[in-house]
């Protein structure tokens, strides 16, 4: 018995949820009395890779062979299978991230595993089934779902799970599986990115704006607030449908989903199709001149006013301290 979580990273940093992700493994092994071994691939510093004792990895498994450099589905599942094996892993734990989302269903597969995709909290276990409450249906619902094959596979929605500092030190172990060819059919040679900013799944800030902005001649008041907090920016969807802004901003159902520390929402009115998106978000604030708009329900703090004032007085104020 023990648990294997996959750690992410981009161009050899970790992403934000790994601490997340080795802090919910290190909670199931302790539940089930076993101990975590953290699988990377890619060229992380070891410096960082070291860090996982902090938060209960005892081993991490280490793999940077040049064609894992880019991610690929096919690939990484196939290491993150062998690695399983090679442990002895019966749980395996990611993040329901973007690439989360592509992996777990594929690492279940090739393990023939049960999955629990989207958990929200730490499963209950009983003899050898484990039962999971996840989100469904865009955040609508929750489902419990029951895993009773003999391996099982979890991924953790963002900000679902707090951090917890254990303190131990870790163990590195240089890890190289076999490889099926088929699983570099297509590979990327190289990612160009077509900005500098922060990009919207990765944003520790995001602050978004809707309908209520009236057009985009206003959206320079957004970029300012964005650029005194060091943010990304965002948009509801008709705003990004009639064309004033990119549809890479777009969030919600039918767009990107963030999962940020802090979301500021400006002039946006809350459906239910834009909650989907953001609901993952730490803290959300909500700027709307509408007291009853539906998005107070799901704020943490809550400013009542026309955002073309209060914008800018609030990033004067943040650009003063
Ligand atoms: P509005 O609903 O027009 O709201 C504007 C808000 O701004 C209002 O609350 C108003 O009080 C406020 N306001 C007006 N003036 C000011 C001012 N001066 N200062 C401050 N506040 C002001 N939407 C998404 O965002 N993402 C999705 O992924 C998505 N997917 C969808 C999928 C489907 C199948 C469907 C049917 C809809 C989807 N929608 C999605 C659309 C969604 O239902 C809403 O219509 C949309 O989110 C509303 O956008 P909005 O809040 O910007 O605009």
């Amino acid at each position: 018995m023990s648990v294997l979580v996959y750690t992410e990273n981009t161009d050899g940093k970790f992403k934000k949820s790994v601490h997340e992700v080795v802090s919910y493994a290190k909670a199931v092994a302790d539940a089930i009395n076993t101990t975590v071994t953290a699988i990377s691939i890619g060229n992380v510093d070891p410096s960082d890779l070291a860090s996982l004792g902090n938060y209960g990895a005892s081993k991490v498994l280490n793999v940077s062979a040049d064609r894992l450099k880019q991610f690929t589905n096919q690939a990484y599942a196939s290491v993150i299978a062998a690695a399983t094996d090679h442990i002895g892993a019966n749980v395996i734990v990611l993040s329901n991230s973007f690439s989360g989302k592509g992996l777990a269903p594929r690492v279940a597969a090739k393990l023939g595993a049960g999955l629990a995709d989207s958990a929200v909290e730490l499963p209950r276990f009983d003899g050898d089934r484990l039962t999971v409450k996840k989100t469904a249906f865009s955040g609508k619902a929750y489902a419990i779902t029951e895993l009773s094959s003999a391996k099982k596979v979890i991924s953790l929605n963002p900000n679902a799970f707090e951090v917890r500092e254990t303190g131990g030190s870790t163990e590195i172990e240089t890890f190289s599986p076999e490889i099926p060819a088929g699983d570099f059919a297509a590979v990327i040679h190289d990612i160009v990115r077509a900005t500098d900013k922060v990009t919207l799944p990765d944003a520790e800030i995001v602050v978004s704006a809707g309908r209520g902005l009236k057009g985009p001649e206003n959206w320079g008041i957004i970029e300012e607030l964005a650029e005194a907090l060091g943010a990304a920016t965002a948009c509801s969807k008709p705003v990004s449908d009639a064309g004033w802004r990119p549809h890479s901003e777009h969030v919600g159902q039918t767009g990107i989903t963030v999962s940020p520390n802090l979301y500021i929402a400006i002039g946006i009115s809350g459906a239910i199709q834009h909650l989907a998106g953001v609901s993952a978000s730490k803290i959300i604030v909500v700027i709307n001149k509408d007291a009853e708009a539906p998005f107070f329900k799901a704020a943490d703090y809550g400013i009542v006013g026309d955002a073309l004032e209060v914008v800018p007085k609030l990033t004067a104020a943040i650009k003063a301290h």
